[in-house]
């Protein structure tokens, strides 16, 4: 019974009422109907009278409270207080869905599915739903309740059976759980048809980019400071046969994921594996690259956060040793990356000497300058030359320029940072060509997404700007799916869908990338200003904007961009110079001097950067004009990751913290609001119930209300049933429609229905 129940409560007046038609249901409803209260909090209540436009609601504390009709929302049945779609969900409306959510939680059920979306909580602790058993059962489908190892199963049998590429979508916020569920995603996948040696290949590639890639931030002890698509590759036998992995960061030398090897926030750490390297190398590679304990180093001790709760880093420096034996990285090549870690170290130990009375410095000679030469394979006094002063190049020749303090130590920051960001890039193209699928590649794909999600702060700066700029992205592709989905659904059924209006996110696109006045063109051409400032692009921004819906110039270097999820106000200080990534250079230019003895790892990367395609090195100017902004190089690296989705059947995850303080049972409210909103998932469920929501089969319509009409509905066909107690109950023709199989109905019209039937029975 409350099978069918589900399925028609999704005609219930409905998800998109605003307050005054919450009024009018609960006028026309009868006495006790559930009701949400706003005190505050939202709290549940149901209706004992009704006088004119005020309700006497009773509450669960048998306190009774009388409120004007218009401010209470309609609640569900208390049978439906934990559905596992809220699709299911009669009213969709924000309180509703957050009971929900909060029942389920604090039952460890973390899966929920949204329609075609799983939404998963993080639990912030050991929770009784993975390991072999769960995955035999799911493979089994012993189970049916929402799990990513049923999205995982399914994404599996699609490519399995109608050799479609797959994806899987993973996004939330930070610290919601993306990377972990990505890894139980992976873990499915390699133990279906598993044992062999490249699914632990496969598997121990998060040990490592883990290591590099993420940190302890003030949201999340393990934070990845970049995206990934992970592409598992199948034979036609449905085994993993390789995999390929794909970063996206925004790619900057002044930005977040390089600015963390110099500086941290207070309670944040550098990337894991500095103090893995100092905790736990051993005597001999510890002896060969002079490392001292983490303390010791000024990138890592300045705010004096050097361990985790319940991490031992010693321990994780050995499993990433045996990870990147297992990916076959050579010991030579683990012993070169690891040098280059030391030196970005030492690097950070060098301090310079003021020259009185001159606006410049000399590099202090110390140990961190000898040690970092050494492990660079430069002269020391190159390097204290390459610190301290630039070369100016004019036709064919060149001086030296020498740099005042702040120069030298943005100079020595820049060394670090780019030889940080070549390493990272260089171990995973070392892993991809580990991983790299044979010859014998006949089968399809399935890629894991791991993003960052939506981020809207007190104070929101270029990097919010561009990663809601992916998500506005994210957002359309999720919305196309479920267009499209929905357009087979109707015209399979044979029903005519052209009157629906599909709303979408195209808009606010548009205000990004629209040429030549959109965000990001705006944004590049006054980068190219010389004396542009942040508050010049402000202003241009809102001359050529102001008139678009979707923006709203403001005072003094601020302006909103309205995205699908909520309106987010950003700040324009550093847009430019962010933008421009000035230090790229300069830090490339450093680094050239060495680079010929520099260790093979990655000299011959940082050369790919620094050439144009005719191999010539480049001048100043030419590189500057060759290098695009960081805006445009987000752009095109966000274009490849999304035609890389086009080509794929998406299915899609959604990550939700319970709360800010990574403790398991405790649910704030709010918090799982703004994700909920952020993610788009009401929206996208509402999509999928925009047309005609609700839809059942002509038996089950029969079988569910034929008996208002006849007494043995049995021996009639369905159809015409279903067809006579349209009529007879008076439900217009504009409000349904007869498909071959299915009956689709305009939102809130079974409620009719429902309430003869409720009353008969
Ligand atoms: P994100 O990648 O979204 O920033 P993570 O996947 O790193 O977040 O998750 C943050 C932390 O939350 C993890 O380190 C882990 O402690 C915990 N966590 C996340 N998902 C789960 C889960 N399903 N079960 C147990 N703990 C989890
Ligand atoms: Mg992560």
């Amino acid at each position: 019974e409350s099978q069918t129940a589900s399925t028609t409560s999704a005609a219930r007046p409905d998800e998109k009422m605003e307050q005054g038609d919450a009024a009018d249901y609960v006028l026309k409803k009868e006495l006790r109907a559930w009701c949400w209260l706003p005190t505050g909090k939202w709290e549940l209540g149901r209706v004992q009278s009704i006088s004119r436009d005020s309700a006497r609601i009773l509450l669960s504390d048998a306190k009774v409270l009388t409120v004007p009709v218009e401010n209470l929302l309609p609640a569900n049945p208390v049978m439906l207080d934990s559905v596992d779609d809220l699709i299911k969900l009669g009213y969709l409306n924000e309180p509703s869905v957050l009971h929900n959510l909060k029942h389920r939680y604090s039952h460890d059920m973390l899966y929920t599915k949204a329609g075609r979306i799983l939404i998963a909580f993080n639990p912030f602790k050991e929770v009784p739903l993975y390991g072999n058993d769960y995955m035999v059962a799911y493979r089994q489908k012993c189970s049916d309740s929402p799990h990513v190892y049923a999205v995982a199963d399914t994404a599996f049998n699609e490519m399995m059976r109608e050799g479609t590429n797959q994806s899987i979508i993973i996004s939330g916020e930070s610290g919601a759980g993306k990377t972990e569920t990505t890894k139980f995603a992976m873990q499915y996948l390699a133990a279906l048809r598993g044992g062999s040696e490249i699914e632990s290949e496969v598997l121990q590639t998060s040990c490592i980019l883990e290591a590099f890639g993420n940190a302890k931030t003030c949201r999340n002890d393990n934070s990845s400071r970049f995206g990934k698509l992970i592409e598992l590759h199948f034979n036609p036998s449905g085994r993993i046969c390789g995999a390929k992995i794909q970063t996206s960061h925004i790619y900057s030398y002044s930005l977040c994921m390089q600015s963390r090897v110099v500086q941290q926030a207070s309670g944040e750490r550098s990337y894991h594996v500095f103090y893995q390297l100092c905790a736990g190398a051993p005597p001999l590679l510890k002896e060969q690259l002079n490392l001292k304990p983490a303390y010791e180093y000024e990138y890592l001790k300045q705010n004096g956060c050097l361990t985790i709760d319940g991490v031992d880093d010693a321990q994780r420096f050995h499993k990433l040793m045996e990870a990147l034996d297992i990916v076959k990285i050579s010991k030579e090549d683990q012993e070169n990356a690891f040098a280059m870690l030391a030196a970005v170290l030492w690097l950070g130990n060098i301090t310079f000497t003021e020259i009185d009375n001159e606006d410049h410095v000399e590099v202090h000679m110390s140990e961190g300058v000898t040690n970092a030469a050494k492990l660079l394979g430069c002269e020391v006094c190159d390097l204290m030359l390459a610190l301290s002063t630039r070369k100016i190049q004019a036709g064919n020749d060149s001086t030296f320029q020498k740099l005042t303090l702040k120069q030298a130590i943005d100079a020595r920051d820049a060394m670090a940072k780019l030889i940080y960001a070549s390493l990272f890039d260089w171990l995973i193209e070392q892993i991809n060509k580990s991983l790299e699928v044979g010859k014998s590649r006949t089968g399809g794909s399935i890629s894991i997404l791991d993003i960052f999600g939506f981020e809207s702060f007190h104070k929101n700066s270029f990097e919010q700007f561009c990663i809601n700029y992916a998500n506005e992205r994210l957002q359309q592709h999720l919305y196309r799916h479920l267009f499209k989905l929905e357009q087979e659904e109707y015209t399979q059924d044979g029903i005519d869908w052209t009157n629906i209006n599909f709303v979408d996110n195209t808009d606010c696109l548009n205000l990004f990338e629209k040429k030549p006045l959109g965000l990001l063109p705006l944004l590049d051409e006054e980068s190219k200003f010389p004396t542009a400032t942040d508050l010049t692009l402000a202003d241009k921004l809102k001359q050529h904007l102001n008139t678009n819906p979707c923006f709203k110039g403001e005072m003094e270097g601020t302006f909103t961009i309205c995205h699908y999820a909520e309106q987010v106000s950003y700040d324009t200080t550093g847009f430019l110079e962010k933008n421009r990534d000035p230090l790229h250079l300069d830090s490339i230019q450093l680094l050239l001097p060495c680079s010929c003895q520099l260790s093979k790892l990655f000299a011959s990367h940082i050369l790919k950067k620094s050439q144009n395609p005719m191999g010539n090195l480049l001048q100043v100017k030419d590189f500057d004009q060759q290098n695009q902004s960081v805006g445009t190089k987000f752009k095109v690296q966000l274009f490849k990751l999304m035609q890389r989705l086009e080509n794929t059947t998406p299915h899609f995850v959604h990550c939700i913290k319970p709360n800010s303080k990574q403790l398991p049972g405790i649910y704030e409210h709010d918090l799982v609001l703004k994700q909920l909103r952020c993610c788009g998932v009401l929206e996208a469920v509402r999509i999928s119930r925009s047309g005609y929501p609700t839809r059942m089969t002509h038996q089950q319509f029969a079988n569910r209300y034929g008996f208002l009409l006849l007494k043995n509905v049995a021996s009639q066909d369905a159809l015409s049933v279903s067809v006579a107690i349209l009529q007879n109950f008076n439900i217009l023709p504009e409000m349904y429609q007869v498909g071959y199989t299915k009956l689709f109905f305009r939102s809130g019209q079974v409620t009719a229905l429902e309430d003869i039937r409720h009353r008969t029975m």
